[in-house]
């Protein structure tokens, strides 16, 4: 529209480039001043850009803005978790958690207000799904996480770190696609996104450090293994279909051996190290030995790694975690069926920030869920909803 100011953020460079080169005239290398500014010291104010000359800046601030999401509240873990609910508009709010470890911090991001793949575990989906996030939206999230864990550094401007260069005082080195949303559901935005994350002028992360999270769908894994080159997860949580088309309903439209050979292909394609398969461990649900068994058949000499997720409860679940004793003991058969399989451990359980716990604020939801449009389609067993 005439007259509306562009949100930079989340701008991939060649876009930042035509921009200034088509609306005001400017060489590239302003739009790589621009991104450093903008990433590398969270600047949000172009009256801030010192390099940039004073008449530039007063352009730029005609036709071009920074906005970012408003923080509406913060909580801190007793284990260091930090999540953040974010404004997207007069009702509705998504969540941002950072999980910082020694050697690491992991900010863990959303793509979507709420979700519409309906997985029966999971408190978002109980949300259901009202929009996606724009592609600001998706970075915005970074770009405050990073001022909010960096305005500590004695309020000094040069104490701050960028993004990826270390995990000292809790700076964000990781990025993963796993907080609300299904983000191949919104791969328009998530893209671009990601090219930010990657980009040595954006968050400047390797492809190793940037994890997309998906449920299942088919054709995006695909599209993706030409178009981004990142880590990719996959929500397992069953060995069969059956069992799968209960739990993560987006399996009866793409079964397990579909999905299957869209992640080998992935794998193949990027000459990437191995997927990620999530496994929620659900109390006498899926988590008995044969299962174990048959996904140690499933994924023997597979370029896979298994990582268990005890369940996180959340208000009006019908499920329970598995105890502890029959999470190592399915570890353990993995194991001893060669494939690696570990067991993350919870964090930010007390401020509901765990996988699975992000409920955020989803007023005004559209109620399109996929289980129920399923519904029509396919005979559904009745304990699903
Ligand atoms: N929609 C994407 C991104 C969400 S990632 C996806 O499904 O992969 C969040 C991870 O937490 C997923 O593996 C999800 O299945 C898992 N999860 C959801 N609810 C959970 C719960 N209650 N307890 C533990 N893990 C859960």
């Amino acid at each position: 529209m005439a007259g509306e100011r562009v949100n930079l953020l989340g701008l991939p460079r060649a876009e930042l480039e035509a921009f200034v080169s088509a609306r005001l005239g400017a060489k590239p290398f302003r739009a790589r001043q621009l991104m450093k500014w903008i990433y590398r010291r969270g600047a949000a104010d172009f009256s801030a850009m010192t390099d940039l000359s004073q008449d530039f800046r007063t352009q730029l601030s005609a036709v071009a803005r920074i906005a970012v999401p408003e923080i509406v509240a913060e909580q801190v873990s007793s284990d260091g978790t930090r999540k953040w609910m974010l404004r997207m508009d007069e009702v509705q709010g998504i969540e941002t958690v950072f999980i910082p470890e020694p050697d690491r911090g992991t900010l863990c991001i959303s793509s979507q207000v709420g979700c519409a793949m309906d997985c029966s575990f999971c408190s978002t989906a109980q949300q259901g799904f009202n929009r996606n996030l724009s592609v600001a939206e998706i970075v915005g999230q970074v770009w405050l996480a990073h001022r909010e864990l960096t305005a500590h550094a004695d309020g000094n401007e040069d104490a701050r770190v960028a993004p990826g260069r270390t995990a000292a005082r809790g700076n964000i080195t990781n990025i993963v696609l796993m907080g609300m949303g299904e983000p191949l559901a919104n791969y328009r935005n998530v893209v671009p996104a990601m090219r930010t994350f990657l980009d040595d002028l954006g968050y400047d992360l390797s492809r190793r450090r940037v994890t997309l999270s998906t449920s299942g769908l088919v054709p995006q894994i695909y599209k993706l293994a030409e178009e981004c080159n990142v880590a990719l997860a996959v929500s397992l949580h069953a060995p069969n279909d059956e069992l799968r088309n209960e739990l993560v309903p987006i399996n009866r439209k793409h079964p397990i051996g579909e999905l299957l050979a869209a992640c080998w292909h992935y794998i193949d394609k990027q000459n990437g190290r191995s997927v990620t398969f999530e496994y929620v461990m659900l109390d006498g649900v899926n988590d008995k030995p044969e299962h174990a068994r048959q996904l140690g058949y499933l994924l023997k000499g597979r370029p896979a790694k298994l990582n268990l997720i005890p369940f996180n409860a959340f208000p009006g679940t019908r499920y329970r975690r598995s105890p502890a004793a029959v999470i190592l003991r399915f570890r353990d058969i993995l194991n001893d069926h060669g494939v690696i399989a570990t067991i993350r451990r919870t964090r930010g359980d007390d401020i509901d920030a765990a996988c699975g716990q992000l409920a955020g604020r989803v007023k005004d939801r559209t109620l399109v869920r996929l289980g129920a449009k399923l519904t029509s389609a396919t005979r559904v067993p009745a304990e699903i909803r």
